[in-house]
């Protein structure tokens, strides 16, 4: 069986604890690698290495740094089969989902990045009047040593998505996957051995968050932490990193509203919803889990809704018909099914799924679920107001405009938000009202990877995408001349 290695200083290796920590298949509910347990030991090599490496890298010229992010991305194509394979395996997705979304966008976001940069210019303002005539100018110069957390959910997408712009910006970066996930980074580790990446300007350190992605914080040397996952960890890592001033971008939970009209387009809108609840599981930051349907449509809707959940194909991930794969593992399963139970309690009906599926053969101890519909619940209970983060949604029906946006706005989170309709006022009204980073009207997950990506309120603090991120992961220095 594999045995993961850390990547630092340009060199893969064992940790230096010499343990390694079981990496569980979840389509078969089996170990079938083993994964670093890494301690602070391993991150102080890295951060050593980033530090050596950061000098140089951080003057290399903007095209050559671009350059070396191309032939990443090139050489991810190139094993295009190999990472999809593998990133299907270790989070339970299917592997159609793994070829269509998270592995070329992995290749996008280093392909935007090592361009964004090309184009990433700093500002200059003129004081043409007054007593002090000048000019201003800003420079921009990248941070130093930058540490990048990422969760399980979109392995390698959300990991490259923080790497590429750190790395573009001239930073050397320390960076812990999930230890959910971690093969993908793991086989990004080589492929950066083999693009030419300079040694220690990625350092990748596999291990538990409470040891490897505690000490990456907690360390002074590590000047920004760019994190994506729950709120929780969020809350733990900026109550140790504030004090210090680090820079921090914080991805955290959701619970997204998805608003119906009446007047939408009603088949986009169904197949579309189908989408957003249950994408990847809905394990998706982005998924739509509460359904707001207003009332003259709100029967037809259930109707037709249901009866298309209750006969998607949950399935092994290479199955080639599988929508659904496998929740990313045990305790998290447990974790929803567990809200299946709550939302019983607390009134709501389940229409259909709410029960673990046993596949047949050797995927018969996999954590497979049915997507499942409740209905019948208060706006405010919690299986309505807490992140369940799987193939769970509520519907609920509304009658006025006013009382879908106080539901929809109802929670502590805020991250996406999808409008249907074909009232174009409305859409613009409502839009504009959701406290939301992020709203799709008549669409879910489109993604323009230069618009800014991220949450209002609990759902966290910053913004990736364009040049929000090259913002991040640089110090802007203004500098002011009297003429
Ligand atoms: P998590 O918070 O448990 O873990 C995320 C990462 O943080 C992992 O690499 C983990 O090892 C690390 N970590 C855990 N404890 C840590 C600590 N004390 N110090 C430093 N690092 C620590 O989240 P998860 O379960 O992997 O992911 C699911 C969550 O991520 C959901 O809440 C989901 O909404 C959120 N998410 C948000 C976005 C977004 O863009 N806003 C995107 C994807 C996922």
């Amino acid at each position: 069986m594999k045995y993961i290695q850390n990547y630092i200083g340009g060199e893969l290796m064992a940790p230096k604890s010499g343990e390694y920590l079981d990496n569980i298949d979840p389509s078969r509910g089996i170990v079938y690698s083993y994964i670093p347990d890494s301690t602070k030991e391993d991150i102080d090599l890295a951060v050593e290495a980033a530090e050596n490496a950061f000098p140089k890298w951080a003057t290399t010229p903007k095209d050559e740094r671009s350059a070396i992010m191309i032939k990443i991305a090139n050489l991810i194509e190139e094993r295009m089969d190999e990472f999809v394979a593998a990133e299907s395996l270790d989070n339970g997705k299917p592997e159609s989902l793994a070829a269509h979304v998270d592995i070329p966008r992995a290749v996008s976001n280093l392909k935007f990045f090592a361009t964004a940069i090309l184009h990433f210019a700093s500002e200059s303002h003129y004081m043409e009047n007054g007593a002090h005539p000048g000019i201003n100018y800003t420079t921009r110069k990248p941070i130093g040593v930058v540490g990048c957390i990422s969760p399980w959910n979109l392995p390698l997408y959300l990991f490259t998505w923080k790497i590429a712009p750190a790395i573009a910006a001239g930073n050397c970066v320390i960076a812990k996957p999930s230890e959910i996930t971690p093969m993908t980074a793991y086989l990004l580790s080589e492929v950066c051995i083999a693009a030419g990446l300079p040694a220690g300007v990625l350092n990748i350190v596999h291990g538990l968050g409470q040891k490897v992605g505690d000490a990456m914080t907690r360390d002074p040397k590590v000047k920004a932490i760019s994190f994506t996952g729950g709120t929780q960890t969020g809350e733990t890592i900026a109550k140790i990193a504030a004090p210090m001033f680090k820079k921090l971008s914080l991805e955290l939970g959701g619970k997204n509203p998805n608003i119906i009209f009446a007047d939408c387009d009603f088949k986009k809108m169904l197949s579309t919803t189908l989408r957003s609840s249950f994408a990847n599981q809905g394990q998706i930051c982005l998924c739509g889990s509460r359904i707001f349907v207003e009332r003259p449509i709100y029967e037809k809707f259930r109707d037709a809704f249901v009866e298309r959940v209750s006969k998607t194909k949950v399935s092994y991930p290479t199955d080639p018909e599988a929508k659904l794969g496998a929740l990313v593992s045990k305790p998290h399963m447990e974790k929803v099914l567990s809200y299946v139970e709550l939302a019983k309690e607390e009134g709501g009906t389940v229409l259909t799924g709410g029960i673990q599926v046993h596949l047949e053969g050797e995927y018969s101890e996999g954590y497979y679920m049915r997507p499942t519909v409740i209905e019948g619940l208060a706006y405010d209970c919690r299986t309505n107001q807490e992140e369940i983060f799987g193939p769970v949604v509520t519907i609920t029906p509304f009658d006025t405009e006013a009382e879908a946006l106080m539901m929809a706005n109802s929670t502590v989170y805020g991250l996406a938000a999808t409008v249907w309709t074909e009232n174009l006022t409305l859409a613009h009204r409502f839009a504009d009202q959701l406290h939301s980073g992020i709203v799709w009207v008549n669409s879910w997950l489109v993604r323009d990877l230069r618009t800014p990506f991220g949450g209002v309120k609990n759902s966290g603090v910053g913004r990736e995408g364009g040049f929000e991120a090259l913002r991040f992961f640089t110090e802007p220095k203004n500098v002011y001349i009297q003429l």
